[in-house]
């Protein structure tokens, strides 16, 4: 028996890294779980491993960006389940570089991705959740969208504008019993901060009172708490899972 028995959970980016974390685990949970993410080899993997452990998993190629394609995954996955319970916003990117360099292009396809991403697939996920009446959307937001980075003004820009929407959608939806959170990871070992030297890595651990990079469990935990009935008072909150990093 797990707690999220016969729940239906949408995770974005859920091929690798974080994703694939919270994808694992609320599977574990009992949870079926429709993966979203670009690459079909990578997300037919994660599905294919998933049910190899039990799991009940479906993958779907989907670049959040896109609103129609967004919106026709997701009604699928309504109609094939009945029910959607659970939206983890997690897919995600960078395209780092000094803000007097960077191109339009770079700053629009994050913010596209990232903040347009989390948008398109909550309009269609709260339209099922609010004839529910019931339903979780917790949102992969992150350290510098609440303190800032040098070189990811776009990046940062859309990690805090998720932090805005979290709370702004809170609100809207609270009435309907939808309950929508943030979580802000600070540095997770992921392929995201696979490209950051050693000693890029160093100072960064220098930062972090815990005195260590988070995994992706140690998200992917806050992700389950969240989805789960001990947190069934709390809405409109930015869940801090960085070591001490922000304090
Ligand atoms: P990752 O290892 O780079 O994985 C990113 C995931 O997002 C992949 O599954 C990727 O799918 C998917 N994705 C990228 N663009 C997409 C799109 N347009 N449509 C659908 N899926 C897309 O990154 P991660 O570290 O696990 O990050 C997950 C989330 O946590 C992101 O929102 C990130 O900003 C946030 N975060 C990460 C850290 C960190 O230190 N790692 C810190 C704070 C916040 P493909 O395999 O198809 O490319």
């Amino acid at each position: 028996m797990g707690i999220l028995d016969g729940k239906t959970a949408i995770v974005t980016g859920a091929s690798r890294g974080i994703g694939l974390e919270c994808a694992r685990l609320l599977a574990v949970e009992g949870a079926n779980v429709a993966l979203f993410a670009t690459n079909a080899e990578r997300g037919k993997a994660a599905e294919s491993e998933i049910r190899a452990a039990g799991g009940r998993a479906s993958f779907t190629v989907v670049d959040v960006a896109d609103g129609a394609a967004t919106t026709q995954a997701i009604e699928t996955v309504a109609r094939e389940f009945g029910r959607i319970d659970l939206l983890v916003n997690n897919a995600g990117m960078t395209r780092d570089g000094l803000v007097v360099r960077m191109s339009d292009e770079d700053f629009d396809r994050v913010v596209d991705v990232n903040l347009g991403g989390a948008f398109h697939c909550t309009r269609s996920v709260a339209k099922v959740m609010m004839r529910q009446k019931s339903g979780r959307i917790v949102n992969i937001a992150s350290v510098v969208g609440l303190i800032g980075n040098p070189g990811q003004a776009n990046y940062a820009a859309s990690k805090g504008a998720i932090i805005a929407l979290t709370k702004s959608v809170a609100r809207e939806l609270a009435s309907r019993g939808i309950l929508v959170n943030a979580i802000a990871p600070g540095f997770i070992d992921t392929d995201m901060t696979g490209a950051m030297s050693p000693e890029q890595r160093d100072a960064a651990k220098a930062g972090i009172p815990l005195g260590r990079f988070g995994t992706p469990r140690d998200v992917a935990n806050a992700v389950l708490f969240l989805a789960g009935p001990q947190a069934d008072y709390i809405t409109g909150q930015v869940l801090v899972v960085d070591g001490g990093l922000a304090m």
